[in-house]
This record gives structure tokens, sequence and C-alpha cells, in this order.
């Protein structure tokens, strides 16, 4: 690979989710020196850091689990049985789709060792604070870590922040939520320990404790199904996602609002289910957060915007980079999610083009970063799309290193994915 001396790496990638961790492993793969971002104290992204304990978009919709993801997603996978994870595909009884349990604390030490194999610089407690850039280029980013400052220099630069923070400071043009501005809402998982694992989970009674609850005159749950939840495998732990929280914009004092209520939540409905449910009788909150589950930020400009089309139409494309398989899942109303299936062969193709900023020609995007529409984004947020995204963003912000920052072709990027093992 040939390298301009005075830049420290060839790619750096802010942010350490999975689209980040696709990304760092795309890039190392391709023969890049790789830099890797991330503001808490392990990577994971929402995984790890909003206890999002299930990963989706793996598999196709169906009976059975057709992959749809291979490559850096499924080199995670693999890390997390050498672990003793099963991570096998779990066909879901709420929602009829496969997704892979995860355990994340065994996670996070999958992607640290995944990332070391690689020989990728990881630089965790360390935010992006800022960026230099001439008209068309970035030419290196600053980094906030405990010891201060530092300015990093490279030739290709990732978004895979979740939230577009490098976009932000890079002075791309981005939308907030869907076309008219409104943001999903964020939702906030908990984890209730302390539950008898011989008692059968009846959905009624966890129903019933809601109803109990709202009667109560606690701020209202708007979830009457008893919302999503299973058992933590191997342990005595109930997983939940019941407590959703309206985002009315990204304001600190929004997301303080959205952050403190729910703990409130949180520990007066335990109480609730160890009062009335069969089998939490010594039920405890073993966790929430760390932080809120943000479904929704900023979407910066993309040189192609993946549409609702493309999805239910599970349109396949020669600029392809990526497969994309799990349904459209918006939650705009609080409470009421809406879900639409992927058509076709039951994908659909991310193209190249999606994954690149317009305007700058060396950034990059990964994960719930890429260019969507409102519906589409439904569909590509999920995080085994998102370790596939990132793999092709990383892989193709390595390959442009070689040929004077020009970026490649879609054709040269997926010949290159595929023998990286990526499903496309
Ligand atoms: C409640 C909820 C439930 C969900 N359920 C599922 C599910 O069951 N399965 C599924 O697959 N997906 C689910 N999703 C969607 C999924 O979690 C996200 O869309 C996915 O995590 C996106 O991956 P990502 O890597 O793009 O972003 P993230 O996971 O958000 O990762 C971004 C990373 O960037 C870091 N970062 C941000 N800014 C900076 C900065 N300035 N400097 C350094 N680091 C920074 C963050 O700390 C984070 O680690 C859910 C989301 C929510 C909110």
């Amino acid at each position: 690979m040939s390298r301009q001396p005075e830049s420290d790496y060839d790619v750096i990638v802010v942010g350490g989710g999975a689209g980040g961790v696709g990304a760092a492993l795309g890039a190392a793969k391709a023969g890049a020196r790789v830099c890797l971002v991330e503001k808490y104290g392990f990577l994971g992204g929402a995984a790890t850091n909003a206890q999002v304990l299930a990963y989706c978009g793996f598999f196709q919709q169906g009976n059975e689990p057709i992959q749809a993801v291979g490559g850096a997603g499924e080199q995670v996978l693999e890390g997390l049985r050498k672990l003793g994870v099963a991570a096998d595909p779990y066909h879901s009884e709420t929602t009829g789709n496969w997704i892979v349990l995860l355990d994340p604390e065994r996670l996070k030490v999958a992607l640290d060792r995944l990332c070391a194999e690689h020989g990728i610089d990881v630089w965790l407690h360390t935010r992006l604070a800022a960026v230099s850039r001439t008209a068309r280029r970035l030419e290196g980013v600053t980094l906030a870590g405990m010891d201060g400052r530092s300015q990093v220099g490279a030739e290709a630069f990732v978004d895979a922040s979740g939230d577009a923070n490098l976009s932000l400071v890079s002075g791309v043009d981005f939308r907030i939520g869907d076309e008219e501005n409104r943001l999903q809402a964020g939702t906030m998982p908990l984890r209730v320990g302390g539950v008898n694992p011989d008692v059968k989970i009846d959905r009624n009674a966890i129903k019933a404790a809601v109803r109990t609850y709202n009667e109560r005159g606690n701020e209202p749950i708007h979830r009457d199904d008893g919302g999503i939840y299973t058992r933590v495998p191997g342990t005595s732990d109930f997983w939940w996602l019941i407590i959703d929280r309206e985002m009315p914009d990204l304001s600190s004092r929004a997301f303080t609002h959205a952050e403190r209520s729910a703990r409130e939540m949180a520990v007066a409905l335990v109480d609730i289910l160890r009062e009335q449910v069969p089998g939490f009788e010594r039920a405890w909150l073993a966790q929430t957060g760390p932080q809120i589950g943000v479904r929704e930020s900023r979407h910066p400009t993309a040189r192609y915007e993946v549409t609702y089309e493309d999805v239910v139409e599970g349109r396949e494309r020669g600029d392809g980079i990526a497969r994309a398989a799990w349904p459209i899942e918006v939650h705009k109303e609080v409470g009421r999610p809406m879900y639409e299936k992927v058509g076709g062969r039951g994908y659909f193709h991310v193209p190249l083009d999606a994954v690149r900023a317009k305007g700058l020609d060396n950034l990059w995007y990964a994960g719930r970063v890429i260019g969507a529409d409102s519906l589409a984004y439904g569909s590509i947020r999920v995080m085994g799309t998102a370790f596939a995204t990132g793999e092709a963003a990383g892989t193709a912000a390595a390959l442009s290193t070689t040929a004077d920052g020009r970026a490649p072709t879609a054709e040269r990027v997926r010949e290159q994915l595929i023998s990286q093992g990526a499903l496309i």
C-alpha cells in the first residue's frame, strides 16, 4: 500500500459500534493502518452501551435462517463462540425474525481480541472533538482523551459514530430524524435479575403489571402489549424493551429528561413485577443503560439514499457492496412500532454511494450513518447490517489510499470484500 509519509494512519474510524468495528476490520484486512476511536471504555456501541442484547440482520426472514452477513460480522460471531457464547440464530417468538442473542461482557472481549489480532490501533476513552479540512478533503482529527487533545492525520476517514458526529464537525449537510424532522423514540432497555428460571413467564401477567404501573399515576408506559422481552441465556436475567421515550430534539436537555425519567420509571416498574408477576418474587433491577438506546439522530448527506422502494422490492444492484435483510421497523409513535417486509429474494443491496459522503472525497459512512430515507433507515440501522456496511466503508476507504485518494470503483470494492469473506 502506498502511503503519504506525513499521515499517522491510512484510515481513522470514529465510533466503535458494529459499524465502526466492521469498518476497522474491513480497512485492516484490505492492508490499511487503522485507528479506531471510541468515547466509551469498551467497543460494541449500542450492544454494550445500551444493552441492545440481540444482533438483527445477520439472517433473512423466513422458516430457515439464511445468512445475509459474512466477513467481519461472521468473525465477530466466531469470536463470541470461542468465548463460549452460542451465537446461533434464534427464532424470536415475538417478532418472527432470526436474531443472535448476545452476552455484552463477552462481546467486549471478543471485539478487543479481534481488533488486536488485526493490528488495529484502538483509542478508548477518546472522543472526536474537531477536524481540519480543505475544500474537499479531511486532513486530520482532534481527539480528546484523558491526557488532553491530540491532532491525528489520515488519508481517509469513516464516520461510524451512529450520531454522525464526524460529519457534523466536518460541516456536511444533514437531516435530523425523518423528512419532517421527527425523531424515532428512544428506549431504555432493562435488565432484571433474580427471575426464577423454573417459572414460565406469563405475558398476560406482564401486561397486567404494566396496567397496574399506569393506574398508579406514574409517567405512562405506552406499550400495552408487554413489550419485547427474553430471558438472557445462561442467567436468571430478564431483558426487556418496554420504556420508550419521545425524543423532541437532540438537545442535552431532552437527553437529560429522557435518561432521568426512564430510570424513575424502571425502578417503579420492577417493584410492581416483584409484587405481582409469578417468578419475579425476588427480582431486582440489575441494570439500565449505561445510556438510553438512541434509534435515530442525524442523517448526513450521502451520494445515494437507500429508498423504501429498494427495500420492499428487494432490489439487487451491480454497485451493491452489502446485503441488508432486516424488515423495516420504525418507532415513530411511542410504543407503536410499524413493520414492513423486505421484498425480492429477502434482501436488498446497499450501493457504494450510500456509504460515501457528498461533498467530501475522503469521508465514508458506516452503520446507521449511511444514506437512507426514513423508512429504509428502519431496515439498514440494525447491527448485523451495520457490520456489513461498516466492512464495505472501511474497505473502500483503505482502497482509496492506494489510488491517490480517488474512490475505488464498486467493482473493485466488491472484489476485495468477497476475498474478505463478505456476502454481497
Ligand atoms: C432500543 C433499541 C433497540 C434496538 N434493537 C436492536 C436489536 O435488537 N438488534 C439490532 O441489531 N439492532 C437494534 N437496534 C439498532 C441498533 O442498536 C443501532 O442502529 C446500531 O447499534 C447501529 O450501529 P452503529 O455502529 O452504526 O452505531 P452505535 O451502535 O450507536 O455505535 C456508535 C459508536 O460511536 C461512538 N461515538 C459516538 N460519538 C463519538 C465521538 N464523538 N467520539 C468517539 N466515539 C463516538 C459511540 O460511543 C458508539 O460506541 C436497536 C436500537 C435501539 C435504540
